[in-house]
């Protein structure tokens, strides 16, 4: 069992789980919020695709392109990753449609 006691109005909360990946704590009574003393970056993760892609250098050269077509490719990339954030894309499918959106560039 974990606690928490609130800053703000002093009260408790009890919880099973440490809601570790919550960095901040809302508060039940008052609805406060506080930093959660338990609460643990999770370092070792595997980086989801998401992120993988965001960070990624296919990405980057697009985005290095981009200058006068900004809002046509921006919007192009939103419905990259929002297809990556609904499971439809595999890696490669990703790269594919990325490069096919750097291709329209030139
Ligand atoms: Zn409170």
């Amino acid at each position: 069992m974990i606690s928490w006691q609130c800053p703000h109005c002093g009260k408790k909360m009890h919880s099973a789980w440490d809601d570790r990946e919550n960095e901040l704590i809302v508060c039940i009574h008052c609805a406060g919020t506080f930093v959660n003393p338990f609460y643990r970056e999770e370092k070792d993760k595997p980086k989801s695709l998401r992120d993988e892609i965001l960070e990624g250098e296919e990405i980057k050269k697009i985005c290095g392109l981009w200058a006068d077509k900004a809002e046509e490719i921006s919007d192009k990339l939103d419905v990259v990753i929002s297809d990556v954030d609904n499971d439809l894309l595999s890696r490669d499918q990703v790269v594919e449609r990325l490069i096919k959106i750097s291709e329209m560039l030139y």
